[in-house]
Formats: C-alpha cells, sequence, structure tokens
C-alpha cells in the first residue's frame, strides 16, 4: 500500500517537471520573440519619440469691400531669430544661456537696438521650446533689417524669421464691423502637437464671426529631436510637412469711398450712420462714433489702452449702429402714416385740426413746441412734423395696425445682419405692458406711440431697413454685409444673394401721399429738415428728436432718415446723434454734408 502511493507520488512530481520545462520553453520563446522578431518595431518607436510635431497656423484670409480694396490684410513681420541647436555649448545649460546673452549683447550693439530678451526668456524658451527658433527681436524696421544683411554672413546660428501680423490698413475705418484679432488660445483637442507657433483668432466683428472660414487649416512640422532636445536637422523628415491652407477672403457688401463719408459725416459726436442700397438691402456704409484703431490690438492690446477704451464715458467699443436702441421720434411718423392709411380708416386728405395741444383724459399732449399747425392733411403734417395730426392718426387706427405695421418692417426683432452684439429694440404690445406696469395699454400710450416714443427702441440699421423700404415701395430687405467668399487657392467666388424678409406691397397712391410728405421735410420752405437740404439734388427725409433721461435734463437724441435721390434712390440712410438739439439742426448739417460728398459731380457719381 505504501509502495503504491510512493510510486503515485513520482508520477505526480514527474508531470509537475514536464509542465515546469514546458513553461520555461514558453516563456523562452517569447523573450526571443520579444527581444529578436520585435526589436525592430521598438527601435522604431525609440525613433518615433525623437519626433517632435509643430502646429503651423494657415495664413488668415484677408477682407474687403465691394470694390476689392483692402479693409483688413496681412504684413510680413520681420524678426530676429537665434537657432539654438547652432548656439549649443558642450557641459551644463547654464553655458549654452551665457553663450546667447553674450550673442543678444554683441547684435544689440552692432545693429543699434536694446536687447529684448531677458535672461528668464532664454530659459524659459530653453526648457519648453528647445527646437523652435528664438525670437530676440520682434518686428524689426526695414533700416535694423538691412544693417543685419551686412552681419549676417559673419553670424552662425542667427537668421530672419518672417511672420504674417495682422494688419487694418485703413485704421479705424469700419471698425466695429471689421473687429479685430487678438492671440490665439489653442484648445488641446485641436491636433497632438509638441509645439505651436504664435496664432491669431478674431476676437470681435466680422474677425470673430467669420473666424474659422479666415483662419483656413492649420498644417504640422514634423523635426527630429536629439536626445537632449535640440533640434537636429531631418530633410527626409521635414519633407513631410503638411502645408496649412490659406483662410477664405471675405468680400463686404461695404464701399470704403461711401463708409470713410459716412464717419467723415458723422465726425466725433456718438453716434451711428447706416447706409444701404435700397435696391438690394446691401449695407455700403455702417459706422458708429467714436471708433478704435484695431491695429492697436495686433498682436494684443497693452493694459493702459485698454482701460483707457473700456473706461471712456463715450464708449468707442460700443457698436451704436447695431447694438444702440434709441427711441425713433419723428422718424417712426411715416411707419404710423403708411399703418393708418393701409389700415384705411384715413386717406392722405383726411384732415386734423392742431392748436398746438391735444387732451387726453386730464393728460395735454403738445406739438413740437407748443405750435399750432392749424387744420392741415397729411402731407403737410409729415413736412411739417406736426404731433397732435399723428396723436389723431394713431388714435384712428389704433395701435395693432401701428404695431404690425412697425412689426412688418422688422422693428422689434434683429435684422440677423452678420455683426456681433446686435439688440432687437422694443415694440411694445399689450402684454410687454401689463408685465411692466401691471397695466394693460392705455390711449395715451397709443398716442406715444404714434411720435415714436414712449417705450419704443429702435436700432439705426432697422431705421435703414424701414428708410429701405420707403423707398423702394415696402420689401423689406435683410441687410447684406456679406458679398460672398473666396478660397485661396480657387478662382471662384461664392456669393451670398440679398434676401427679401418681406414685400408689402403698399399701394403706389397711398405711398405716393407719405414720399410726397418727406420730400416736403428737406425740399420746402416748411420742412423740418430744409438743414440736410442739398442744392440740385431732390430727396425725401424725416427728422426725428427724442428726449432721453430726466425731463428737467432736456436732452435729446437727434435722428434723420433719408433717401435719395427722390426719385430711382440708390441711399437709404439713417443717422442718430446721442446728444442733439435736434434732429434738423443736429444730424441735418451731416446728413448734408454726406450726401453733397456722395452726389458730388468730381467723384463722378451723380445725378447731383
Ligand atoms: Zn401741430
Amino acid at each position: 500500500m505504501a509502495i503504491r502511493v510512493f510510486h503515485d507520488e513520482i508520477i505526480r512530481l514527474r508531470i509537475a517537471f514536464a509542465l515546469m520545462v514546458g513553461a520555461l520553453a514558453f516563456i523562452c520563446m517569447m523573450l526571443w520573440r520579444i527581444q529578436v522578431a520585435r526589436g525592430h518595431e521598438f527601435q522604431q518607436n525609440l525613433e518615433r519619440q525623437s519626433i517632435r510635431r509643430v502646429r503651423l497656423p494657415g495664413l488668415r484670409g484677408h477682407i474687403y469691400d465691394r470694390n476689392g480694396e483692402q479693409l483688413a490684410a496681412n504684413r510680413p513681420s520681420h524678426c530676429i531669430a537665434i537657432y539654438l541647436e547652432e548656439l549649443r555649448q558642450p557641459g551644463t545649460w547654464a553655458k549654452t544661456v551665457e553663450r546667447i546673452e553674450g550673442m543678444v549683447a554683441d547684435l544689440s550693439d552692432k545693429l543699434g537696438i536694446p536687447p529684448q530678451l531677458t535672461r528668464s526668456e532664454i530659459e524659459a524658451h530653453i526648457k519648453r521650446r528647445l527646437p523652435l527658433p528664438l525670437l530676440a527681436w520682434k518686428d524689426i524696421d526695414q533700416q535694423t533689417l538691412a544693417k543685419w544683411a551686412e552681419l549676417a554672413s559673419n553670424t552662425p546660428g542667427v537668421d530672419i524669421y518672417t511672420e504674417a501680423v495682422r494688419i487694418y490698413p485703413r485704421g479705424s475705418t469700419a471698425c466695429h464691423t471689421l473687429g479685430y484679432v487678438g492671440r490665439a488660445t489653442i484648445a488641446p483637442d485641436e491636433g497632438s502637437y509638441h509645439y505651436y507657433l504664435p496664432e491669431m483668432a478674431g476676437k470681435s466683428g466680422i474677425e470673430r464671426r467669420f473666424d474659422a472660414l479666415l483662419r483656413g487649416e492649420a498644417g504640422g512640422q514634423l523635426m527630429r529631436v536629439d536626445v537632449t532636445g535640440y533640434r537636429h536637422h531631418d530633410a527626409e523628415l521635414e519633407k513631410l510637412t503638411r502645408e496649412p491652407r490659406a483662410g477664405d477672403d471675405i468680400w463686404l457688401t461695404l464701399d470704403v469711398k461711401v463708409q470713410t463719408l459716412a464717419e467723415e459725416a458723422l465726425g466725433d459726436d456718438p453716434g451711428a450712420v447706416v447706409v444701404m442700397d435700397p435696391n438690394n438691402g446691401d449695407v455700403l456704409a455702417i459706422a458708429s462714433t467714436p471708433g478704435f484703431n484695431p491695429n492697436e490690438f495686433v498682436p494684443y492690446i497693452s493694459s493702459s489702452k485698454w482701460r483707457q477704451l473700456v473706461g471712456d464715458a463715450n464708449k468707442p467699443l460700443l457698436n451704436r449702429a447695431v447694438a444702440g436702441a434709441y427711441p425713433p421720434g419723428s422718424t417712426f411718423k411715416p411707419v404710423v402714416a403708411m399703418a393708418a392709411l393701409e389700415n384705411g380708416k384715413v386717406s392722405g386728405n383726411t384732415h386734423y385740426e392742431c392748436n398746438g395741444r391735444m387732451t387726453l383724459g386730464n393728460v395735454v399732449f403738445r406739438c413740437a413746441h407748443g405750435r399750432a399747425h392749424g387744420n392741415i392733411a397729411m402731407r403737410e403734417a409729415i413736412a411739417r412734423s406736426c404731433n397732435v395730426y399723428f396723436y389723431h392718426l394713431g388714435l384712428a387706427c389704433g395701435h395693432d395696425a401701428v404695431s404690425h405695421m412697425a412689426a412688418a418692417l422688422g422693428l422689434g426683432e434683429k435684422t440677423g445682419i452678420d455683426i456681433d452684439y446686435e439688440v432687437p429694440g422694443l415694440l411694445p404690445d399689450e402684454g410687454w405692458m401689463r408685465r411692466m406696469y401691471g397695466h394693460g395699454w392705455s390711449a395715451g400710450d397709443t398716442v406715444n406711440l404714434s411720435i415714436g416714443q414712449g417705450a419704443l427702441t429702435v436700432t439705426p440699421l432697422q431705421m435703414a431697413v424701414v428708410t429701405s423700404a420707403l423707398a423702394n415701395g415696402g420689401i423689406v430687405y435683410k441687410p447684406r454685409l456679406i458679398m460672398g467668399l473666396k478660397a485661396a487657392e480657387e478662382e471662384k467666388f461664392r456669393a451670398f444673394p440679398p434676401q427679401k424678409v418681406n414685400d408689402l406691397k403698399w399701394s403706389v397712391e397711398r405711398l405716393s401721399t407719405v414720399r410726397n410728405g418727406l420730400k416736403d421735410v428737406i425740399m420746402s420752405d416748411h420742412g423740418t429738415g430744409r438743414a440736410a437740404a442739398v442744392p440740385g439734388l431732390v430727396f425725401a427725409g424725416k427728422t426725428g428728436t427724442a428726449e432721453y433721461g430726466r425731463k428737467d435734463e432736456r436732452k435729446y437724441r437727434g435722428w434723420m432718415i433719408a433717401y435719395a435721390p427722390f426719385e430711382k434712390p440708390q441711399y437709404a440712410i439713417a443717422m442718430v446723434v446721442e446728444n442733439a438739439d435736434s434732429g434738423g439742426s443736429t444730424v441735418g448739417p451731416k446728413l448734408k454734408k454726406l450726401l453733397t460728398q456722395l452726389f458730388s459731380p468730381a467723384e463722378g457719381k451723380g445725378e447731383g
């Protein structure tokens, strides 16, 4: 029995031994495979670890006006760059840093420019961006560039490095529309790069809204580094560079000549002006004053300059043309007139008596300056801007008809123009009154609405759309700012067509009453907009003066809208000045200046 047990033990031991030998053989085989058969693969991996990927930004697309005038472009910025792999010193890093410092001091002497680099900047570069060129002087001038050319052949390890920098060749012209660029922050998921070159991103305006298109597509460069991290030139590897694709060029509908004239006409007073082509909704000029110089934001704005812009009481960064909501005052009267005529409650021949005031309950609503205009019809009421006439008109057709017409013309809603921070303004209705004041719509609210006062607010851009509709017979266009795009390598121009939002199909007869009234505003002796009249040019317009702030402060927003020429209009204009005596006296002369230059024979533009 004992022998049998012993025998079984031996068999078990033998089996265990055989298993161990098998396992050992398997391990040996695996080791052989890893070390010999896959060794090549490991070697490749090791090599891959010494390859660095550098992100190459695409050249930013240009922005042009409708005639191909440059509004935003790129200029070459020359930098003096140090290539560290050529200046490396054996031993500690400190020796290389000293060598670079010496080189910078020497060049500073010879070129006559003070050093821009500090020791800690050199050290930081070595730590984080060793294979990339170290920019010792950025954006050097032509004189320094010429001096450098003489030294170049005797200065190994130093060379000129050129980068593209955004430039706005016309300074502050159209600044709110164009916006500006600043240093981009690259999200970590934008590709697995080891190094990033400085890159620009749009921070406001067209530059921001169309940033992705303008930036194009980044490329990638491969470079080899040695065990110490210095760049090791490898021509074969560097051939694999994926070139970046340049961004698209954007063509705006703006006409830089009209834009410049519009800005000049507005002057320094806080305000805004929009000039549209009433035949297609093209925005020919859109300006807000005061402005800023977008070149000051490139590559980044100094904190003192930024504080100055943000702290300025006149808010130069605010785009009043789309983000300024103002009561339209009497420039709203043509809307009320069209509402009343289309509603059928009145005709152009309907007369109302103005004795300088109208009493509603125990509230007295005055005509402008308390003047009595007598018994007048619509055309004269528009020309003289009689408030009492419009109180009656508003009450006759009702606030729903007025609101309906205003909404059909796009008031109370954003136009959808391709500019950031557009506001919708406010077209108050019964529900809004209830939410704000806890009571419904009153006759007094209708009276206020009839002369563009009360809670109603509009933007200058919205008023340009309204003026376009008055000029073209009731077609509401979405203001078109982008004419089209062109990719860098393509000849093809991708056009953005004009967009009709609404066709109100106004009757020619009814509209002509309003249009004749608007013509009289400018052209007749009793018109409120005579100050805007331009010798030899027949055009139509409307003044507006809206009170704001506390009653005793007597502060006014001044408005004028206009379209010109009266027959076959080419321009629809809305202009607002924030601190005005009145629309006619403050804005009138500015509008006159703009139209005089737009139609001056010297420009070859005109019927004028
Ligand atoms: Zn009156």
